[in-house]
């Protein structure tokens, strides 16, 4: 029988609340099928995410990890659980149904505070929330090729009573929108994927029912590893190094939805100044030593280049830069880190 009385839900931050679901989405120029992340909460790819649990008995800890595992054969990144007090996600186990932050949301939220929550845990639970964690949307709000048609009154009653008691805001945010589909490029819908809630037949008018999907499927896979690439070589994605006062590094993003990653090493604390230059209108995100996201800019340079300045402690730091138009977006630039 569909699972229909266990359904995650989106934990949305307030400033997504505010305005609609967005178009910035991970988009791929060939292939037939894929799933959807959103490119504007994408971890680094070779990040080490550090996991904390909240509570939990010892076997419902183990069944995390040993299921969340699989993500990372497949996605470039490292899940290490620890007692680690800077751990970027949290999982909690209260009654309190299923859910997780999308992605790099997970930074925003206080230390001790979860980010995640298994109100019960299975596999198909496990990789459906580190899903989330990792950038992925529910796949039945994916926009391409979406055979569902809602039956709504049946939808909104089974969601609205006991035991998720959604009011009709969140059954919409959750069921019915959409992501844009301007922003795919090719993109199908995976009925097969663990990002898909189960649900019966009536709660459509169309006849379209789904199955639990317990273990990540082709496409998912596919996916993590095109989103976060490198695990197929057992290499890390090549992350340029930059040297402090040097001039500006030349560099471009060469393909639609490409992804450029610096690092530079801070020696001596103080503030620092990360900025591009050149006529590429580009998006910079800068993080600290654990992953953490310290800052994220669109246009406060020159030319509507990205500028980013903070204060920072000795360490290692990452910039990420992408083209403001991840569709079809390219052209060149150079970057450059400096001491104010
Ligand atoms: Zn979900």
């Amino acid at each position: 029988m569909p699972r229909t009385d266990k359904v995650c839900f989106d934990r949305i931050l307030p400033s997504d609340l505010a305005r609609p679901i967005s178009g910035r989405m991970f988009a791929i120029s060939s292939g037939p099928a894929r799933a959807a992340f959103q490119i504007a909460k994408l971890w680094p790819n070779g990040t080490t995410i550090h996991v904390r649990f909240l509570g939990g008995t010892s076997s419902q800890q183990r069944q995390v990890k040993q299921f969340s595992i699989e993500w990372t054969e497949h996605a470039n990144l490292r899940f290490e659980f620890s007692n680690s007090p800077s751990a970027q996600v949290r999982i909690a186990f209260e009654d309190d149904g299923a859910w997780s932050y999308v992605g790099t949301d997970s930074l925003g939220i206080p230390s001790n505070q979860p980010t995640m929550n298994f109100g019960w845990v299975d596999q198909g639970v496990v990789l459906h929330e580190f899903g989330h964690m990792l950038g992925m949307i529910h796949e039945h709000q994916n926009p391409a090729s979406n055979p569902i048609q809602w039956n709504k009154p049946v939808v909104n009653a089974a969601l609205g009573g006991p035991p998720n008691n959604w009011d009709q805001a969140t059954i919409d945010h959750n069921m019915y929108a959409k992501y844009d589909v301007s922003q795919l490029n090719g993109s199908n819908f995976d009925r097969d994927s663990v990002m898909l809630y189960s649900f019966p037949a009536n709660w459509t008018l169309n006849g379209f029912q789904s199955d639990p999907n317990e273990t990540l499927s082709p496409v998912d896979k596919e996916f993590a590893r095109r989103v976060y690439p490198g695990r197929d070589t057992g290499s890390t994605a090549t992350t340029t190094e930059l040297t402090v006062y040097e001039g500006a590094t030349q560099a471009a993003i060469g393909t639609a939805g490409e992804e450029d990653l610096y690092s530079f090493t801070v020696k001596s604390p103080g503030r620092y100044v990360i900025e591009t230059e050149g006529p590429t209108d580009l998006v910079m995100s800068l993080y600290g030593p654990t992953g953490n996201l310290i800052a994220q800019d669109d246009d406060s340079g020159i030319d509507r280049n990205p500028r980013i300045g903070a204060n920072l402690s000795e360490g290692k730091y990452t910039v990420q830069v992408r083209h403001y138009n991840e569709s079809n977006g390219t052209g060149n630039y150079g970057i450059k880190v400096s001491k104010a």
